[in-house]
């Protein structure tokens, strides 16, 4: 077939290997990039409007086939797909998308990010990564010495996302608690029965992946007691004290969040801290979303005593503004993470490791694993931890900025004065109920393709309704004008829905 606006296949170069060269891929990035802007410009907001059935229906359109018998050609392809993924997206570059921990990504790491990915080193072994291995032990090092940890001692890896770095952090702690309860390898013999007994103790607000971890683990999700919060939704340590004194069992861990996904509430880690040593009990520091005020001279005080942490999570993915995935497990003992390691004959043989070819196999969950270190690397160097502070200032400025005109405004209330960079507010009807009318007027914004915005609810009895709204704001670049137009859109929209 030669449609009109299709590249033969045989006119294009026999299918790209990269091969190391870059004249191959500098047309192939022209068109991409060129195809981008054409799809971006053609959606004109954050989000394609109309309804989801009618995206999927052009998605189906465009694409016919999925896998046709005759390929149009390497051009062709790039262009028509990346005008669809880009006219299709929800963009997080626009100021009006702020539903989620969902960023911007930085311009130098996505040309980074394209690096790696042309050279495809893979950190299973020495000899598929040789400079990626040896750079993720340095960007490891230097994100310990950002929690406080001593980098001679730390270990850690990079991880597809918070959920893989809460898993490694409940791996390791009940393997840790198993062996000391019973002398047993449970990576070798299996959960003795005392599993059965083992206790996670982690705050209402806590992140989903917790239970679901503890679920994977064998421990099944009712091994995590759902620890009270205060007003402010922190981890109420004096109702964590409580439930370590009478929840029984073996207390396996207590998982902290820094930077509660809706709140970005930070539990008081000293307190905590203090809680765990006493019980015994592994402290795992969720601050996948929090960890990012780190970077920040201003915020960083938010997170003291997570250096008493016996692991963390870190996503610079969220606070980081890395192309997705960029996820960090710590832990302070690299010892800790002893149970990961496996001998592979073709990966790792120990006479290998000993002449120096040594490889990150045994600390990470996966075995083919991307070079994701390398943009956080450039990222790193580029951009400085002032550099990436600043860009963390800047949204905690517009989410205190959102909060001053959500709580002078009469329609719109705020839930809560902003921690990090959310806001969860809501739009109160004249006459309407409140949660159905807070939850149709997002729809109504996406289904306009106007806005991007989070929605929520408060756990508890709430009689004045749940649903609540949420601004996640992650777009250094937006401006107050940005976010006093995204709050009058959710007041237009409300006005719409409250008849
Ligand atoms: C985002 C988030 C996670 C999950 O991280 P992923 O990168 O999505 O896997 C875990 N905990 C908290 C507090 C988060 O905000």
């Amino acid at each position: 077939m030669s449609g009109v606006g299709f590249v033969e296949p045989a006119a294009e170069p026999h299918p790209a290997v990269l091969a190391g060269g870059a004249a191959l891929l500098r047309p192939l990035l022209e068109a991409a990039l060129a195809a981008l802007e054409d799809g971006v410009a053609r959606r004109g907001g954050p989000v394609p409007s109309g309804e989801p059935g009618e995206l999927a229906e052009l998605v189906r359109a465009t694409l016919g086939e999925a896998l046709p018998a005759t390929g149009t050609g390497a051009v062709a392809a790039l262009e028509q797909l990346t005008r669809l993924l880009a006219y299709g997206s929800a963009d997080p570059a626009d100021p009006a998308c702020a539903a989620h921990l969902h960023c911007p990504p930085l311009a130098v790491a996505v040309a980074a990010e394209m690096a790696a990915a042309a050279l495809n080193p893979s950190l299973d072994s020495w000899d598929q990564a040789p400079a990626a291995t040896a750079l993720e032990d340095e960007v490891v090092r230097g994100l310990a010495g950002l929690v406080g940890f001593d980098p001679d001692r730390a270990a850690g890896v990079v991880t597809c996302g918070g959920t893989e770095s809460n898993l490694m952090g409940l791996l390791l702690a009940r393997d840790a608690a198993v062996r000391r309860e019973t002398g047993l390898d449970p990576a070798l013999e299996g959960l003795p029965v005392v599993a059965c007994r083992l206790r996670v103790y982690a705050s209402e607000a806590a992140h989903f992946s917790v239970q679901r971890n503890a679920a994977l683990l064998g421990l099944g999700e009712t091994a995590v007691v759902p620890v009270p919060v205060d007003a402010r939704h922190r981890m109420d340590p004096a109702a964590l004290e409580r439930a370590l004194d009478t929840g029984g069992g073996v207390s396996m861990a207590i998982v902290a969040t820094a930077g509660t996904t809706d709140f970005g509430s930070v539990d008081p880690l000293p307190e905590i801290a203090d809680l765990a040593r006493r019980h015994g009990a592994w402290l795992h520091v969720d601050a996948a979303y929090g960890g990012g005020a780190l970077f920040s001279s201003r915020l960083a005080g938010l997170l003291d005593g997570i250096a008493a942490a016996d692991s963390v999570a870190l996503d610079l993915h969220k606070l980081g503004w890395q192309p997705v995935a960029a996820g960090v497990f710590l832990a302070r003992e690299a010892a800790a993470m002893a149970p990961l390691a496996r001998r592979v004959a073709y990966l790792n043989p120990a006479d290998d490791e000993a002449a120096g070819y040594v490889s990150l196999l045994g600390r990470s969950l996966r075995t083919t694993r991307r070079a994701d270190v390398f943009k956080i690397a450039v990222t790193l160097r580029a951009l400085g931890r002032e550099g990436l502070g600043r860009l963390v200032d800047a949204c905690h400025d517009l989410a205190r900025h959102a909060a001053d005109r959500i709580a002078a405004h009469p329609r719109l209330e705020l839930a809560a004065e902003p921690v990090l960079t959310t806001v969860v507010f809501r739009y109160l009807p004249t006459t309407g109920d409140p949660d159905r009318v807070n939850a149709a007027l997002r729809r109504r914004l996406l289904r306009a393709g106007r806005a991007v915005v989070g929605r929520t609810e408060l756990g508890g009895a709430e009689p004045g309704g749940r649903v609540r709204l949420k601004l996640t704001l992650l777009n250094p670049h937006a401006t107050r004008a940005d976010v006093d137009a995204l709050l009058a859109a959710v007041v237009a929209a409300g006005v719409e829905e409250d008849r």
